[in-house]
């Protein structure tokens, strides 16, 4: 963050002239237009006798939008919301459905759904809960890439005949990272050979220990095919909300997320927005991103028509000016001014970003931390061609650890690298070390796009070399 002198004398009211002098105190040689940075104008700041507060933008924002912090007492428990992960084939899609067919609005409102990304399902026993119906974990961390945190539980399906796979692992790994609480539905139990036994060992090696090993993690033998233990499913998930205590005001303005948006023929841009806290209604002037609209009509999920729509509650919103990306926040504002005042903040914040980002990656942001003391920790993504290598980087890097630094190793795994790699990396800032493993190609476009740094090997001794180098905050960024 800098400021220029200019700027500094008119925020302080004192006259430019008395900055550049207290600046050549410091030894700071500096002209009206130069800029300085933030460390150097706070010591100019106190000299002058002035006292200092640094400015966020959530600052900023709060200043225009004057968003309110609701009182204890005005919250009321909402619905969990949850997101289903897990390996590909082991039965997410269906689980979704047959949880879905239990819905009892379903039934009565008879219409077709459509995907919207999200959809709140009414059980027999009162219940609601909303689910994501996103594509992948991928999908998950970008979501939480943009600070958007949507999910309160990870609904992770491991197919009984099947156990833990690739993809089983990397949700285990990317919902640790971001907090969640995992409740395992052991699936496909009517399957001859289902073994959830062997699933729970499993789980254990990737540190979730199930509440029958004495752990705290959640587990459901269900069948989607057959229609079993949906009922217990259901149980978890209350049950883990409970503990949560997921509360919301309804009775204010609404903030949400956008969970995902498309350009419709013929409604223009539609975007689908959990709402999170507040009501939304038609007719509320918007902020989401650096766009701003109207709300000019709300649908659910199979297309009714509604007009108002509460905490944990999905719905599409017609009247946006652009398409919004998934995990942009979504918030109600007073009138027109403040909706385009903030707009017009946010969008010039990301040009400043834009600028200020280029040509740095991630890695060299986390190297220079660790170089200033303020990291501890190197995360690392370790991707190999077998086994036994990935493992032996794995160890040997472990054993680098010193009681200043440690690296910390967020996932491992033998393929190639994809995007669930990209995405967890430029979530934590992590590096990506490739052992005789290519990256295919969105996950390399990914990279690039998002300066996430791939590091590729074919010699373990290079491998400990380099990380030992960015531990002691020496390592040169890749060209
Ligand atoms: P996804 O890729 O995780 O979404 O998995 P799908 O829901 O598409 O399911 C993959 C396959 O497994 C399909 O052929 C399903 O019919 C089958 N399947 C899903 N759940 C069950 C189950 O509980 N029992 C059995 N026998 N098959 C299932």
């Amino acid at each position: 963050e800098t400021i220029t002198v200019q700027e500094l004398g008119n925020r302080m009211a004192e006259r430019a002239t008395d900055v550049i002098k207290e600046l050549m105190k410091l030894g700071v040689m500096a002209t009206i237009n130069q800029t300085i940075d933030a460390d150097t104008a706070e010591l100019v700041i106190q000299e002058l006798g002035h006292t200092y507060k640094r400015v966020t933008d959530a600052d900023v924002e709060q200043g225009i939008l004057g968003v309110e912090v609701d009182d204890e007492g005005d919250l009321a428990t909402r619905s969990p919301v949850v997101t289903i992960m897990g390996h590909v084939d082991h039965g997410k899609t269906s689980l979704l459905d047959a949880i879905r067919s239990a819905d009892v609005v379903r039934g009565e409102a008879g219409g077709i759904t459509q995907h919207i990304g999200a959809y709140q399902v009414n059980l027999k026993s009162g219940n609601k809960i909303t689910f994501l119906d996103t594509p992948g974990h991928a999908a998950f961390t970008e979501m939480r890439l943009r600070g958007a945190t949507v999910t309160d539980i990870v609904v992770l399906v491991v197919a009984a005949d099947d156990g833990i796979m690739e993809q089983t692992i990397e949700a285990i790994n990317h919902a640790k990272a971001s907090g969640v609480p995992i409740i395992v539905a052991i699936n496909k139990m009517d399957k001859p050979g289902a073994n959830s036994d062997r699933v729970k060992q499993e789980l254990l090696q990737h540190e979730l220990v199930v509440e029958d090993m004495g752990g705290d993690v959640q587990t459901v033998e269900v069948s989607a095919k057959a229609q079993t233990g949906l009922d217990k499913l259901e149980e978890a998930i209350m049950l883990q909300a409970e503990l949560l205590e997921l509360k919301a005001n309804s009775d204010r303005d609404a903030i949400g997320t956008v969970i995902e948006s498309k350009l419709d023929k013929g409604r223009g841009s539609v975007a689908t927005v959990l709402v999170q806290k507040g009501t939304l209604v038609v007719g509320d002037i918007f902020v989401t991103g650096s766009e701003w609209g109207r709300v000019r009509a709300m649908t659910n999920e199979r297309g009714q028509q509604i007009t108002e729509a509460g905490p944990a509650l999905p719905v599409e919103v017609l009247g946006l000016n652009g398409t919004p990306n998934a995990g942009d926040d979504f918030i109600v504002v007073e009138n027109d001014a403040k909706a385009r005042e903030i707009a017009e903040y946010r969008e010039q914040k990301k040009k400043d970003l834009a600028a200020a980002a280029e040509g740095r990656g991630s890695l060299e942001q986390m190297l220079a931390k660790l170089k200033e003391g303020q990291a501890e920790e190197l995360p690392v993504i370790i991707k190999a061609d077998v086994h036994g290598s990935m493992e032996a980087i794995a160890t040997s890097l472990q054993k680098m650890n010193t009681d200043e630094v440690k690296v910390n190793i967020l996932h491992t795994g033998v393929g190639a690298i994809n995007e669930s790699d990209i995405t967890l990396a430029q979530s934590t800032g992590a590096f990506v070390i490739a052992f005789n493993v290519r990256a295919n190609p969105q996950a390399r476009e990914m990279s690039r796009r998002e300066n996430v740094d791939i590091r590729y090997y074919s010699i373990i001794y290079n491998v400990v070399d380099d990380v030992k180098a960015a531990l002691s905050g020496m390592l040169e960024p890749e060209q």
